[in-house]
């Protein structure tokens, strides 16, 4: 039998593996449907490589992902696999795909799932197809991820609640988001909600300066100020920011508050709903055409393909323009 567009694929699979994020549900809904709709069967690999190691397989149905696009986690579960990193244990995952006719692969993750699959795929001449799910937006080859959108909504909405309570009590706030590599929920979210300091790993933290401004305001009377602080910056996180702050300035009020894992969580917007539905539409129909080991990325709203090696070799680099821009705005 050949599927609609042609091509001798019947059985491909579907994992999520790596951090999870909110939209992974929308996406393998999109991969299952659009599958089924060409004529393949589609199979659910449950926690990543390690269900693919186990042999947790199932064949999955349309109604198998009916009520799932607006749930946040994902129904496949995902894991770290530490056998997937040695040969032995890809090739009993290899064998278990290989016993059902499994003849490609979507994998839906960040950086480390897809240099698994490209192993994986230059082992085996498995085609694996990458949709970029992560919260932190710091792929290669594309301009979005699923579950940036969420995450940073969330950061931003807890950071207005908390920037209520600063400004009634004059209080310096320093809030972390999650981003131990990338800066970018820090860096939208901080922008989003006029914070007057943004920390982030892509760039040197100049304490002297935020000690400088504070100081001012001190003088001034008027201590309130928000500092919005990436997991991974330079100093390690909030609290180790809080700790210098208190020191300069002791009679500052200064409070921490890490968002945690609520970024993680929750019901994905709308934006992170299409975006997955869009990349795995494209996911399939790549392996319908016979592409090979690329990541389905998005880059000026048009759907884009970026070979798996480069995608996790180079990291999306935040443009030096934005932090002039938080400097201007917050001035
Ligand atoms: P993410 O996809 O979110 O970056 P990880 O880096 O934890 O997540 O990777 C997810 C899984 O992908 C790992 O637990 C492992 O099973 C597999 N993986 C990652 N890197 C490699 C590698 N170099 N070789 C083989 N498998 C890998």
């Amino acid at each position: 039998m050949t599927n609609k567009l042609g091509g001798s694929l019947k059985k491909i699979g579907v994992l999520t593996s790596g951090g999870d994020s909110p939209g992974m549900n929308a996406a393998i809904r999109a991969v299952v449907r659009t599958g089924l709709y060409h004529g393949l069967e589609v199979f659910g690999i449950m926690r990543g490589y390690q269900g693919m190691y186990e042999d947790d397989i199932f064949s999955m149905d349309s109604r198998s992902v009916a009520n799932i696009i607006q749930r946040g986690g994902t129904i496949l579960k995902t894991a770290r696999c530490k056998e997937f990193f040695e040969p032995e244990g890809r090739k009993r995952a290899f064998e278990n795909l290989k016993k059902r006719g499994i003849e490609g692969l979507v994998i839906i993750g960040g950086d480390g799932s897809f240099r698994g699959a490209q192993k994986f795929s230059n082992e085996y001449d498995i085609p694996c197809i990458g949709v970029p799910g992560t919260i932190d937006r710091d792929m290669a080859g594309t301009e979005v991820t699923i579950g940036f959108d969420t995450a940073v909504n969330t950061a931003v909405q807890a950071i207005d609640k908390i920037r209520d309570t600063m400004d009634a009590h004059d209080r310096v706030f320093i809030v972390e988001v999650m981003g131990r590599d990338a800066g970018y929920i820090a860096l939208h979210s901080g922008i989003a909600t006029g914070a007057e300091n943004i920390l982030i790993p892509e760039t040197k933290t100049d304490i002297e300066a935020i000690i400088h401004g504070l100081t001012e305001k001190e003088k001034r009377q008027k201590l309130v100020n928000l500092i919005v602080v990436a997991e991974g910056e330079e100093f390690g996180g909030a609290d180790e920011v809080a700790k210098v702050v208190r020191q300069r300035l002791p009679k500052a009020d200064v409070r921490v508050t890490v968002l945690g894992h609520i970024q993680r969580g929750g019901s994905p917007t709308c934006e992170d709903r299409l975006v997955a539905s869009h990349m795995g539409y494209y996911a399939v129909e790549s392996l319908l055409l016979g592409r090979k080991n690329v990541m389905v990325g998005v880059i000026n709203n048009k759907i884009h393909y970026t070979p798996l090696d480069k995608a996790v070799k180079e990291k999306h680099k935040i443009g030096q323009e934005w932090m002039k821009i938080v400097k201007i705005l917050a001035s």
